[in-house]
């Protein structure tokens, strides 16, 4: 399903992403983790085109992200994308917040749109939140939102970025069922999180970068117990 070959990337002069390559296939739940500025964002943001890279390959659903010919728009209308910090219209409510895209890139109608999305919104447990705008809601009540949302547009995978390092603890459990529900019923995720509770419960790999470098990439039991590299030992020591 999402395919990296080698991929590097550059800030100018600094060399963010060096020769990574990784997969997640359909179906699979991929943890990224590692340090802070290892390049763990930059990576998942390169997959759905957000990131140009400069070397190597990436295939999402058989289609090169990196071609200059392919439609990067098309492209992330199938991928899901939610971030550390929610990224829902202010001015828009709940409901708008949920139908826009899929009227506007989907070309869907607003009943249409409507209907999906309170599926969703209801799937959170936020349907009697369709009216409000999201600065009434918590930051665990918009991330969830921002979950449906991304849903609603029946993505093919699901990336997610550290998308509960900006929530207060009680919170943090919230979000992260529903994201193990989605990890139970078989959607292909990516994501970026030092959650290992969440990691150990619903991740099939692991991947461990360190200064922009996979350093280790392996099967979730193979990681907690036996990781290879002392940076990934150390970095364990320190979360865990
Ligand atoms: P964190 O855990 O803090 O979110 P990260 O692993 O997601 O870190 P990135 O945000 O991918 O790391 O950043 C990797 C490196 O690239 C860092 O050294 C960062 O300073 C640098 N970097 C990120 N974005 C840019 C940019 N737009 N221009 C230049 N350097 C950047
Ligand atoms: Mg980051």
């Amino acid at each position: 399903m999402i395919k990296l070959n080698n991929v590097s990337k550059w800030y100018g002069q600094f060399q963010v992403l060096t020769d990574c390559t990784t997969h997640v296939s359909k179906g699979e739940v991929v943890v990224v983790c590692g340090p802070s500025g290892s390049g763990k964002s930059t990576l998942i943001k390169t997959v759905n085109g957000l990131e140009p890279f400069e070397k190597g390959e990436i295939i999402v659903d058989g289609i090169s992200v990196g071609d200059p010919n392919t439609n990067l728009s098309k492209l992330r209308a199938r991928i899901g994308m939610v971030f550390q910090n929610f990224e829902l219209f202010p001015h828009l409510t709940i409901r708008q917040n949920l139908t826009i895209a899929q009227v506007k890139v989907l070309g869907r109608t607003e009943e249409e749109a409507t209907e999906r999305g309170l599926k969703y919104l209801d799937r959170v447990g936020l349907l009697a939140q369709k009216d409000k705008f999201p600065g009434q809601l918590s930051g665990g009540q918009q991330q969830r939102v921002a979950i449906a949302r991304a849903l609603s547009m029946d993505p093919i995978a699901m990336l997610f970025d550290e998308p509960t390092s900006a929530l207060d603890p009680e919170m943090i459990n919230e979000v992260l069922d529903v994201m193990v529900g989605l990890a139970q019923e078989g959607m292909t995720m990516m994501v970026v999180t030092h959650e290992m509770g969440f990691a150990k419960k619903v991740a099939n790999r692991i991947v461990f970068m360190d200064k922009g470098v996979i350093v280790e990439d392996c099967a979730k039991d193979e990681f907690f117990t036996a990781a290879r590299s002392e940076r990934a030992r150390d970095f364990l020591a320190k979360i865990i």
